[in-house]
């Protein structure tokens, strides 16, 4: 794909951090960026793996580093969770390792949570910013015991920044619970195809028309090409050459951040 070819993109799917910001600082094309997609009558939405925060919670976000956006204009690794479980485990009673928050998604989204391990059909792992040990127990017991329970995780991220650094995400405690019961989930957020597939299917846009953009080749660039997408990388975050050059996997087109978009719309 050449930079040209970014005309013929008419869904952007943006990562958010080290993508359209970094922390809590707006990148300064970020604003014009998403004014002029508008324009043009294409579309983006907003892409992230995080499942312990509500789209309500990234709305708040954005709106204070100055960003406008509706709850409608994210697609979220617990959105794609909902679809891929009303797909495959259609009525099952959910045991959820997660959020009050995600709960209350799921709940709303009609599906049936609860609360007692014994009831359970179905377990998910979400990034559970309330973890006790008592979730780490009743998911390992319902694991070892019934070895064909569906296991399903929102996000295989390992760990997630902060203010000071890094904090245990998703699928650090896959790993824990793999360690005690020899169960992996079945893994659903980035570099999964599940959520661009979600956000396309939602917007009516055909695969050749779509482009994830981020700052992460094996994750955001990979689930791009996963769902038959683009994958455009961007030099604005975490990559550096040396990753790119090693990277076994190729992005579509990498540009030095997102705000060269603009001139190729
Ligand atoms: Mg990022």
């Amino acid at each position: 794909m050449e930079k040209r070819d970014v005309s013929k993109i008419d869904l952007f799917l943006f990562d958010l951090d080290g993508t359209l910001y970094l922390g809590e600082v707006l990148f300064p094309f970020t604003k014009e960026l998403l004014r002029e997609i508008r324009a043009r009558g294409k579309k983006y939405l907003y892409m992230t793996n995080n499942s312990s925060k509500s789209v309500g919670d990234y709305v708040k976000k954005l709106s204070r580093i100055g960003i406008e956006a509706a709850p409608e204009d994210f697609v979220t690794s617990s959105q794609a969770t909902i679809r891929y479980l009303k797909q495959y485990h259609e009525g099952a009673t959910l045991y959820v390792c997660g959020t009050r928050s995600l709960k209350a998604e799921f709940a709303e989204a009609g599906l049936d949570v609860t609360e007692d391990a014994d009831k359970a059909e179905c377990v998910v792992m979400g990034y559970d910013t309330e973890l006790d040990y008592k979730k780490l127990l009743d998911v390992s017991r319902l694991l070892t015991e019934r070895p064909d329970m569906p296991y399903i995780a929102t996000n295989p991220d390992l760990i997630c920044p902060t203010e000071f650094g890094y904090v245990p995400d998703c699928g650090s405690v896959c790993i824990m619970i793999k360690n005690a019961t020899g169960r992996l989930p079945v893994v659903i957020g980035k570099p999964e195809p599940m959520m661009p597939l979600l956000a396309m299917e939602r917007e009516g846009i055909e695969p050749e028309r779509c482009a994830v953009v981020g700052d992460r080749i094996y994750t955001d660039v990979k689930s791009g090409l996963n769902a038959g997408a683009k994958g455009i990388l961007v030099m604005s975050g975490e990559t550096t050459p040396e990753i790119l050059a090693a990277s076994e996997t190729k992005p579509d087109l990498v540009l030095r951040d997102a705000g060269e978009i603009i001139e190729y719309l």
